[in-house]
């Protein structure tokens, strides 16, 4: 039987184990296939790849952190493309508006006669792009304010003197990214989803393919909605333990939650139907996934 959990992170991304490790670990406990999902990265699949020879298959994964209404909506993409030109530029762009927001709101703190040691900041987010949070830690370290709430309300909030906009992703242009790298789009783990069978029926006319139904964190009455809206709206059932790593406080181990039976074969075929769509057969060639 294929034990399969597709949804784990590397040190790509916020996870600790390298892609090396996470296949050696999936190996050990006898999983047959992972997806390396690293949060808008996809450094971390080729290692793994490398790594997993014909032990394990590695399906090619990523996280797109989407936003609405200020709400996280995760969307995963499985089979994608990586290599994509046009995909990875629009990664790439992402990382560096991440990067550069963190700068420029220690810039204006600083204009603000409020100095932090960026190294110090960088150091707070722990290998992590600077957020909101961890400048509002670097304040409360330095003394500035007296808690993280106090930081916020003073100079981060979005009337703040500190605040930079960021530049996020809706849903549907998540969804949108990965169908370009010939990718299918699954909803990540709707428990953390506000209202998420409403977000589920407006990402369906938007091309949304799957939902993840089996996550750790996932009680049966939410189970049971996803797998209903799911049957619904004729949508691949996923599943997976969102791993990151050992002891990490609030995620499971890699293998607690497992994708359903078929269900490998049904985000593959769906891929290559929807690769199908994009590139007429003349023109398709091999591909690398
Ligand atoms: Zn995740």
């Amino acid at each position: 039987m294929i034990q399969a959990d597709l949804h784990a992170h590397t040190t790509a991304s916020d996870g600790q184990f390298t892609p090396e490790e996470l296949v050696r670990l999936a190996v050990h406990l006898e999983l047959s296939v992972i997806a390396v999902t690293d949060h808008d990265t996809t450094a971390g699949i080729a290692p793994a790849q490398l790594a997993a020879r014909d032990q394990i298959a590695v399906i090619p994964g990523i996280e797109l952190g989407a936003r609405r209404d200020e709400q996280k909506v995760d969307v995963l993409g499985y089979f994608i493309h990586a290599r994509h030109p046009d995909f990875q530029q629009r990664l790439q762009h992402f990382q560096q508006n991440r990067l550069q927001r963190g700068q420029q709101m220690v810039q204006r703190l600083a204009a603000l006669g409020i100095p932090l040691d960026w190294p110090q900041v960088a150091a707070l987010a722990g290998g992590e792009s600077v957020g909101r949070p961890h400048v509002a830690r670097a304040l409360v370290e330095a003394g500035y304010v007296a808690d993280t709430r106090e930081a916020f309300d003073r100079y981060l909030g979005r009337s703040g003197p500190a605040y930079i906009a960021r530049e996020t992703l809706s849903p549907e242009e998540a969804i949108e990214l990965i169908h370009l790298a010939g990718g299918v789009a699954v909803l990540a783990h709707p428990i953390y989803v506000p209202d998420f069978p409403a977000v589920v029926e407006r990402l369906v006319p938007a091309g949304l393919d799957g939902i993840e139904v089996y996550y750790p964190a996932h009680s049966a009455e939410i189970e049971a909605r996803a797998r209903e809206l799911a049957e619904m709206h004729h949508l691949v059932m996923t599943g997976g333990s969102d791993f990151h790593g050992l002891n990490v406080p609030g995620k499971a181990m890699l293998g607690s939650a497992l994708a359903p039976p078929g269900c490998v074969d049904a985000l593959r075929e769906r891929a290559a139907n929807g690769q199908a769509q994009l590139i007429p057969a003349s023109a398709r060639g091999s591909t690398d996934t």
